[in-house]
């Protein structure tokens, strides 16, 4: 962890939690991940910060809206445009439990955080690097975000594991409820 700025004199070994770091934020959009596992969506959660404020917060509500594109990062993205006052978020950084979809890389770019943190890689569908990168593609798509990965990784993995898993067993009791198909990583 980032230890640049404590006061000094802190103990050491006493747990510490640094309000501005990487990880405190991506704590936060895990949280927003487990309102969408305790609603039934897939567990994807995101909040987008701007000088060390949160500025919204969302959780992947693909079922609950019925609508394909309303991943975490779309939802938050579209709230902080609002918060800012602006389509660009400059200044801003967009922290995801998972690595974004194609759609919302397409997104990312025309928005243009700053930084886009995310927590597992996606290597089947992810478009940051995971299996391709929208963010790195060159003109005319121009915009280059600073990216970090694997923050909160396994805890973000671990709740996806678990909603596919019980999507499985639903599948065998002939349950399904079509919305564990599609993104399952
Ligand atoms: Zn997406």
């Amino acid at each position: 962890m980032d230890r640049v700025g404590y006061p000094s004199g802190v103990d050491e070994q006493s747990p510490i939690i640094d309000l501005f770091s990487d990880t405190y934020f991506m704590g936060q959009a895990l949280r927003e991940a487990r309102k969408a596992f305790a609603a039934g969506e897939v567990p994807v959660g995101a909040v987008v910060v701007r000088d060390g404020k949160i500025i919204s917060r969302a959780w992947n509500q693909v079922e609950m809206l019925r609508d394909g594109t309303a991943h975490a990062e779309m939802l938050a993205l579209t709230s902080a445009e609002q918060a800012v006052g602006d389509r660009r978020l400059d200044g801003c950084t967009l922290y995801v439990t998972k690595e974004p979809c194609i759609m919302c890389a397409g997104a990312i770019i025309l928005c243009r955080p700053q930084r886009v943190v995310f927590g597992c890689p996606d290597p089947k569908a992810g478009a940051v690097g995971g299996w391709i990168n929208v963010l790195d593609i060159g003109p005319p798509l121009n915009h280059r975000c600073e990216i970090a990965s694997g923050i909160l990784a396994d805890e973000s993995l671990h709740l996806l594991q678990t909603f596919f898993r019980a999507a499985r067993d639903r599948v065998k009791a002939n349950r399904l409820t079509g919305a564990a198909e599609d993104e399952e990583i």
